[in-house]
């Protein structure tokens, strides 16, 4: 199979065409028709050589995805549920914010980790996505938004899968969308989140770059994570932290820690006082996300006064907190829900 034209980065493409003797600035040309023009052919590519647009032709393919369904929410989010070459489907979404528009993108078809709470891993791990079909899912959201003159603002890594579980092609991915001869989002725009796979963190703070991080912590103990979150056998809370203080260190950048709020299993007041002293005095954030029913796994979300009260404790500690707001509760939104929905249907 014919690799796919994203899945190049500017560097790659600057070498791809040394090796063809063609000049440098042909790189930059490619880049801005797939990008910034965002053409679907290369016949349109018209300031290059028609030879070259036929080699490109011959080397490449360019639509990883196509659209099998598209839901709507009142609230503007959109979520694509997208078909890939070998039959299987994956989903993306568009979330409005009050500080633009973000995308919310896969990594890999189905995930093999198996947190208890989440839709995406039930039928386990299908195959890593490369790194041109995770930039393809910010493509297809950028050329929907520009029907109506918008842009993708920022980029969050945590759709299905677990992007530290392909990390090579998701730090391909985060070059090219960052990459100011394309789309040129912002590092600070973009957002990786992990459930905890430790030697890649640490590799991540290594990076040496402005990308955000977030943790995927559930759970302010041992015991109770590794029910919730099987990685936690393999990566214990105590090391996982290790490896936050040290992204800490290094990055000078605050850390997110995600925690889904799960009725009855880790949303009571001594979870909370758990949580804040785990976590007070370091540079960190905490967003709490009331947890999406999964009907397979027969959970129940947290009561509001308590997501509150849980806020109100982790404020005592003084550990900046927020509480994610629901989007698109009118469509399937909850991650792994549609393309599970899709897979029965088939
Ligand atoms: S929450 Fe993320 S890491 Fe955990 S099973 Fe779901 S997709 Fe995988």
């Amino acid at each position: 199979m014919k690799p796919f034209a994203y899945d190049l980065t500017y560097e790659m493409w600057m070498e791809w065409m040394k090796e063809r003797n063609q000049p440098a600035f042909r790189a930059k040309q490619v880049m801005d028709w797939l990008y910034v023009k965002r053409v679907d052919s290369f016949r349109e590519m018209t300031n290059l050589p028609k030879t070259l647009r036929e080699t490109l032709e011959e080397h490449f393919q360019l639509a990883p995805l196509q659209i099998i369904t598209r839901q709507v929410s009142k609230d503007g989010t959109v979520k694509f549920l997208f078909g890939l070459h070998d039959q299987h489907a994956i989903e993306t979404v568009v979330m409005r914010h009050n500080y633009g528009i973000s995308v919310c993108v896969t990594t890999q078809v189905g995930c093999r980790l198996g947190c208890t709470f989440c839709a995406s891993t039930l039928g386990g791990l299908k195959r890593n996505l490369s790194s041109g079909e995770i930039v393809a899912q910010v493509m297809m959201a950028q050329k929907y938004l520009d029907q109506t003159n918008e842009r993708v603002k920022s980029v969050v890594v945590m759709g299905s899968g677990e992007p530290f579980e392909n990390y090579d092609a998701t730090m391909r991915f985060v070059r090219t969308i960052n990459d100011s001869h394309g789309l040129n989002i912002g590092q600070r725009h973009i957002t990786v989140s992990t459930s905890g796979v430790v030697p890649n963190i640490y590799r991540f703070a290594d990076e040496n770059w402005q990308v955000g991080l977030a943790i995927s912590l559930h759970a302010p103990n041992q015991e109770l994570r590794k029910k919730l979150m099987p990685i936690s056998r393999k990566y214990p809370l105590a090391e996982l932290l290790e490896a936050c203080w040290y992204y800490i260190n290094e990055t000078g950048r605050r850390l997110t820690f995600e925690y889904a709020l799960i009725g009855g299993k880790n949303d009571q007041d001594e979870h909370a006082h758990e949580l804040g002293q785990l976590l007070q005095g370091k540079n960190c954030l905490v967003n709490l996300i009331p947890v999406n029913y999964v009907p397979e796994r027969n959970y129940t979300r947290t009561p509001r006064e308590q997501i509150f009260e849980f806020k109100r404790i982790l404020d005592s500690y003084h550990i900046n907190t927020t509480i994610r707001r629901e989007q698109g509760h009118d469509i399937d939104a909850a991650c792994g829900q549609l393309r599970a929905k899709h897979n029965q249907s088939k």
